[in-house]
């Protein structure tokens, strides 16, 4: 047998004989990784402040004036950079959420370079489309009251949390606080 024969016979026994066991055997790994998280995971966990409660309260009270009950501000060592609310129905715009008020306002002043490391206090756990905008801007931590499950006991949520679109952004680390004050957040639903 010549080495072309060799060869021959290999090409054949993979393309007739073993292409649907090679291609599973090439998929597998695939279909594993698929379903493991990132290697490392960029959300942290981080223990409330009292400063934390002093910057929510401020949020509180901006929810407390909302279109819907939900408030905003941007601090940087315990200043407050810029504010927003739910201003969904007023400007006739489903994606005036609190946050994106917040940070559209911060914005119109401020280059988003100055916005990057900021942290983020929110009377409610920000939606998908809110903690997108928060990844894409830098926001390097968010502090939130009522988490996503409870807000949906009052007002239809997309069911994903923070915390998992802050998983799978492998390129930014976001730290997060939950639950600050979430029972007045909820208060505010009636
Ligand atoms: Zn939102």
């Amino acid at each position: 047998m010549s080495t072309d024969d060799i060869s021959e016979t290999t090409e054949a026994t993979i393309s007739r004989r073993n292409a649907m066991a090679g291609l599973a055997t090439m998929m597998i790994p695939a279909a594993i990784a698929g379903t493991t998280e990132p290697a490392a995971a960029k959300a942290l966990t981080k223990p409330a402040t009292a400063e934390d409660e002093r910057l929510m309260r401020e949020a509180l009270a901006l929810a407390a004036k909302g279109d819907f009950p939900f408030g905003t501000v941007i601090a940087r060592d315990g200043k407050i950079l810029a504010r927003g609310l739910n201003l969904g129905k007023q400007t006739h715009d489903p994606t005036a959420h609190g946050e994106m008020v917040a940070i559209r306002r911060f914005l119109s002043r401020q280059s988003p370079k100055t916005l990057k490391g900021t942290t983020l206090y929110t009377s409610g756990e920000p939606c998908a489309m809110c903690m997108g905008a928060i990844v894409w801007c830098g926001i390097a931590r968010v502090v939130y009251a009522a988490s996503v499950t409870e807000i949906e006991a009052h007002l239809g949520q997309i069911r994903i949390s923070c915390t998992e679109i802050a998983q799978k952004t492998p390129f930014e680390t976001i730290e997060i606080t939950g639950g600050v004050l979430a029972a007045e957040a909820l208060k505010l639903f009636r």
